[in-house]
């Protein structure tokens, strides 16, 4: 971090920021030059809140020259991290699919899908009891009884859980989820990042609608930084001038992320797209992108589904989406 003085500063007011700053344990470096000094400080700056020193009368301009995520930094990590979850392993090379419904609907419903993925090549089941949406409206999911049946397609099919927590006093609920959902529309919820850090379980991180990479890792480091750092993200779309998809899918993030860290990022290409049409493209350009991952949605009867059905696939369609995706795996960007 550098930091700019003015011209002539206040001796005292000098020695006060220099000693606030060593007191921190960081070194100052001077370059006092004849018309500007400039502080160089060096080492562990993220903690430091650059608009309090340039909130200072003797403060010209603070300038980070180090990223200020660092749990997540890989320039500190270099290898990846690998999050294993039942058979799958995400940051590995390996490419696993999450497959499930949007939402939870019913136990017929949840049973014959998790049988469908699981035997098409999944490797976890994802599935929404408490729903985001933007109507108070519309179906706001089975609640526990969601959890419920997930617990019991888990049983049966042997497949790990994920799904989505809204409020953290519902995580007494979240016992049996392996993997547990942090939404796009919550990314910066930084209360319920705080807490949900404090999970043993591995958090599944949706990048927000209008969210730049580096906000992602700052929520992704406020998650790390209560102790949790088996944090997964994921790239789900984001908001662009284009209307004739729901979101656009930034391909570029998955290479660019992880250059920017040892997580492992995986691709959402349903709510990307909100085509099904459009889930078998996106899914393969992921593959071959080096995503980490996929989850996508699958439905065994999408013109009928409570929520998201027009971006949902059939149980066929995924078997050949599933089969696509690990051939694209095999000759894949690694890096
Ligand atoms: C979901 O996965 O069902 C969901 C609501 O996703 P997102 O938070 O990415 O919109
Ligand atoms: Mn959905």
């Amino acid at each position: 971090m550098v930091v700019v003085l003015k011209k002539n500063p206040d001796p005292k007011q000098l020695r006060h920021l220099t000693s606030w700053i060593e007191s921190m344990g960081i070194k100052i470096h001077m370059s006092e030059g004849s018309m500007q000094t400039v502080m160089g400080l060096v080492g562990d700056t993220t903690r430091i809140d650059t608009d309090l020193i340039e909130a200072l009368d003797i403060v010209e301009a603070v300038k980070r020259i180090q990223e200020p995520y660092k749990d997540a930094n890989r320039k500190f990590h270099a290898e990846n991290t690998v999050i294993k979850v039942g058979e799958a392993a995400f940051g590995s090379g390996e490419c696993p699919i999450i497959a499930g419904p949007c939402s939870v609907e019913s136990e017929e419903q949840l049973m014959s899908i998790a049988r469908s993925v699981k035997a098409a090549g999944a490797k976890l089941l994802r599935g929404g009891a408490f729903k985001p949406r933007t109507s108070p409206y519309a179906f706001q999911g089975l609640a526990g009884d969601g959890i419920r049946l997930l617990s019991l397609a888990k049983k049966e099919t042997g497949l790990p859980i994920v799904s989505e927590i809204m409020d953290i006093s519902k995580i007494d609920m979240f016992e049996d989820v392996d993997i547990i959902q942090i939404g796009a529309r919550n990314m910066q919820n930084f209360e319920l990042l705080k807490e949900i850090g404090k999970a043993k379980q591995p958090i599944l991180l949706k990048r927000g609608l209008a969210n730049t990479l580096q906000e992602l890792l700052m929520s992704a480091e406020y998650i790390m930084a209560s102790g949790n750092k088996n944090v997964i993200l994921c790239e789900r779309g984001i908001r662009t001038f284009e209307t004739a998809t729901r979101n656009t899918l930034d391909l570029s993030a998955i290479p660019m992320l992880k250059s920017m860290t040892h997580l492992p990022v995986i691709v959402d290409p349903s709510h990307a797209s909100g085509i099904a049409a459009l889930v078998k493209p996106m899914s393969m350009a992921a593959a071959a992108c080096g995503a980490d991952g996929l989850i996508i949605e699958v439905h065994n009867d999408p013109k009928h589904a409570l929520c998201d059905g027009p971006q949902s696939i059939t149980p066929e369609e995924f078997s050949d989406v599933a089969e696509n995706v690990r051939r694209m795996n095999e000759i894949g960007y690694r890096g």
